[in-house]
């Protein structure tokens, strides 16, 4: 059987190429390497409480266009995500809003919060910051950077702040309002009965082979289609030629415990350093169900090592370095490389759908 595209991952990355090209009236075969289909979007049913198996997936966008196209598949609840932080035993609300200043501070107006925190930023006056440290300080102060942010990052990056990429933090919104939303975008939410349901949908009818790696016989995969998709590490295709690619990892630890609420939350956040894990999820706050039990997991970061899933690219110098002598050799084959993995890029799904659908509006010449 030839096919026209060979699809390599069932992420959410190739999911949107499978769908859009069967559209087209394209041949597709999906090969995916793991035992189920949804790349790190992956929800499990547990007794009616849907598990988010590779960490919290909040979907959130501005983009009307890529709401309207996730909520065409399945329906989106209203998930409004605002995580507390944990510091010492001392809950603070997230992200950095009047009411973490009050908490920190006892500031109940705005003038009052920037007041402080121009006090506490003054080091980082005149200064453009150059690390994530820096960017953190100029944004927010030393008090916040030091309760908040300085251990959970060292703990999520394995690095010293200062050996950062300041763009990490910016993602982080700082508000002079009552406001806990961790998002500023108009549309968020979780898939009604999860993700897997998405991809599913994408998926309806087409051709997928799971716990096939792709890359044990590159040739005989490449040969049965005219295109090959690849939405796996970009390094590993080239078998690691120029060197590995840094990634870090994480661990969950999922147990499942005989009460009904465990935390009152979705996420707290542990921001000591001292305390090995950064943050516990409690899985049936994000599609509220009733049950006896709840689902939590406890999300540790690692260093990745060959056997680890590569979940964060580690965008700093000599990473990019590597990777743009990557991206070079990847011109010169015939394959089109797309996703978080394959582009080395810290993006979230709503930027991985755009980025699938821009490819593929590129391809006009061979569709
Ligand atoms: P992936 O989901 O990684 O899919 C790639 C697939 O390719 C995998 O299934 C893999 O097994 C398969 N594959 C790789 N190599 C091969 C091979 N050789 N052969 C066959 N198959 C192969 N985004 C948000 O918008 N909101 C969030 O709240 C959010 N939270 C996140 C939390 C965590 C802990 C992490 C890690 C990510 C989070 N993201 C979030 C980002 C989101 O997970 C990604 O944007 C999205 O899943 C990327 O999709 P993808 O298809 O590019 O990659
Ligand atoms: N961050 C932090 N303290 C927190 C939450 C986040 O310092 O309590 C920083 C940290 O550097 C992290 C970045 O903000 O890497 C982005 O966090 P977010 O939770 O948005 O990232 P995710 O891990 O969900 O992709």
């Amino acid at each position: 059987m030839k096919y026209d595209f060979v699809i390599v991952g069932s992420g959410l990355f190739g999911s949107v190429c499978a769908h859009e090209l069967t559209k087209l009236g394209k041949k597709v075969l999906v090969l995916e390497k793991r035992n189920h289909i949804g790349g790190n979007i992956y929800t499990e049913n547990n007794n009616g409480i849907q598990v988010h198996k590779y960490g919290a997936h909040i979907f959130h966008t501005n983009d009307k266009v890529i709401w309207d196209y996730v909520n065409s598949f399945v329906e989106f609840n209203r998930f409004t995500n605002s995580p507390l932080a944990n510091y010492k035993g001392d809950l603070f609300n997230l992200p950095f809003n009047m009411n973490t200043f009050y908490q920190l501070w006892g500031t109940k107006t705005p003038e009052e919060a920037k007041a402080k925190i121009s006090e506490q930023r003054k080091e980082m006056d005149g200064i453009e910051p150059s690390n994530l440290e820096e960017q953190a300080i100029s944004l927010v102060g030393r008090d916040i950077y030091e309760k908040l942010i300085k251990g959970y990052t060292e703990k999520q990056w394995g690095r010293d702040c200062k050996d950062l990429p300041a763009f990490i933090i910016r993602r982080l919104p700082v508000r002079f309002t009552y406001d806990n939303n961790y998002f500023s975008d108009n549309y968020q939410g979780v898939p009604i009965g999860g993700y897997t349901k998405l991809i599913e949908k994408m998926l309806e009818g087409l051709d997928v082979r799971l716990n096939v790696d792709f890359l044990e016989d590159k040739e005989f995969y490449q040969n049965l289609a005219d295109n090959v998709i690849y939405t796996g590490p970009l390094d590993e295709y080239f078998d690691n030629k120029l060197g590995k690619l840094e990634y870090r990892s994480l661990e969950f630890r999922t147990k499942t415990l005989h009460k009904e609420n465990f935390q009152g939350n979705a996420v707290i956040n542990y921001t000591e350093g001292d305390i090995p894990f950064t943050r516990i999820i409690e899985h049936k706050h994000f599609d509220p169900v009733k049950t006896n039990h709840t689902v939590i997991t406890e999300e540790y970061p690692s260093e990745w090592k060959e056997g680890n899933e590569p979940y964060y690219p580690i965008n700093d110098d000599k990473n990019m370095l590597l990777f743009k002598q990557y991206r070079e050799l990847a011109k010169s084959e015939n394959v089109i490389f797309g996703g978080r993995l394959a582009e080395y890029k810290y993006y979230d799904m709503h930027q991985v759908i755009r980025s699938a659908l821009t490819k593929l509006s590129k391809l006009e010449a061979i569709l």
